[in-house]
């Protein structure tokens, strides 16, 4: 059954471009946090010398970790190890084991934290309750007090850094690099002038114009009282959040994928929808960092609408009308199951002299 009844097509008449959107990038609204020195040459050549490293991945539904054996100029995973839980129960546990081993096998330590942060100190996280009321109890929600030498990031910046090295073992220039993440938020990082940058691409107004269905639950996150981008392009705030509005059934972005693959006509317009603010998003970051408009800009797509094979098509479709529609697109699940994990054992030496 479809949903041709309650959606007009008046709603789904997207324009291709918005200059508005775009510059609504150039502003204050967008904000950056430059967050370390990163060049994937010198990256590459951190790979020169043989030594494992533990790489942890906290994402907002499992938590992965696994021993890297470097060497060689290159990188190879070894026994990866996957905790699934809710709100992150058990992952401090899981963690403490994590810290023994790496004490016990002298291991460096990179850890990709998909939570807001500042320096090593995880400051907000919104699908890892239950794990942040227990690290700030025990460790001030401070992982080097838990590792004592690792280098820790959230997942956008260790997804570019994994990302930019997996295109450098390609042979790809990587000097121009954004690296977007469309799942339940919405997120973004870019390489620019050799530091690696943490841009909050999610929290920035959508115009009227990418907003046709009308979403009005503002953004939230530090008192913005306007509806940001997330709020029609990711999954959760946006197509779930839009979807219950409209038919008053709550679906999962499993549920709404295979809908939209069906050709659901709400679902495709919810879906379509977050494409075409996603990819100005990208053109706004793109445009902020000056990068030029040909292939030597890379842009990494990353996370879970991105195994829509419908939604990856569409994106792509949306960035070409667009100022930077030149840029060379990447998926990350073209250059490793995993980026951020690759991420997180790169930069476990990458400080290294
Ligand atoms: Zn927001």
């Amino acid at each position: 059954m479809g949903h041709d009844d309650v959606i007009s097509n008046a709603e789904i008449a997207l324009p291709a471009f918005v200059p508005e959107q775009i510059a609504l990038y150039q502003t204050d609204h967008l904000l950056t946090h430059p967050i370390c020195p990163f060049d994937p040459a010198v990256a590459r050549r951190r790979l020169a010398t043989r030594r494992d490293v533990l790489a942890i991945d906290l994402g907002g539904d499992k938590l992965r970790s696994a021993v890297y054996a470097i060497g060689g100029g290159t990188l190879e995973k070894r026994d990866e190890q996957v905790l699934r839980a809710r709100g992150g129960a058990g992952y401090l546990a899981c963690l403490e084991r994590l810290a023994r081993k790496a004490d016990t096998r002298d291991l460096r330590v990179g850890i990709s934290s998909a939570t807001k942060m500042a320096g090593p100190v995880i400051t907000r996280t919104v699908n890892l309750p239950l794990f942040l009321v227990e690290f700030r109890a025990r460790y001030g929600a401070d992982y080097t007090r838990l590792f004592g030498n690792a280098f820790v990031a959230n997942d956008t910046v260790m997804g570019i850094c994994g990302a930019s090295v997996r295109l450098a073992l390609r042979g790809i220039d990587a000097r121009h690099v954004a690296f977007v993440i469309s799942a339940s938020g919405v997120g973004a990082s870019v390489i620019a002038d050799g530091m690696a940058i943490h841009v909050e691409a999610a929290h920035v107004p959508v115009v009227p114009a990418l907003n046709p269905l009308g979403q009005t639950t503002p953004c939230g996150v530090e008192g913005r009282d306007y509806v940001c981008i997330e709020g029609v392009a990711a999954a959760r705030r946006g197509i779930e959040d839009l979807y219950r509005q409209r038919t008053g059934e709550a679906k999962d972005g499993i549920a709404l994928a295979a809908l939209y693959e069906a050709g659901d006509q709400l679902v495709t317009a919810l879906y379509e929808t977050s494409a075409r603010a996603l990819a100005h998003a990208i053109a706004g970051v793109l445009t902020r960092y000056a990068f030029p408009d040909s292939p030597a800009s890379v842009v990494v797509l990353h996370g879970g609408n991105f195994e829509i094979p419908r939604y990856r098509a569409q994106v792509q479709h949306d960035l070409a009308a667009l100022p930077h529609g030149h840029a060379r697109v990447v998926f990350s699940r073209d250059l490793s199951p995993n980026v951020c994990l690759d991420g997180a054992a790169v930069m476990a030496v990458y400080g290294e002299r």
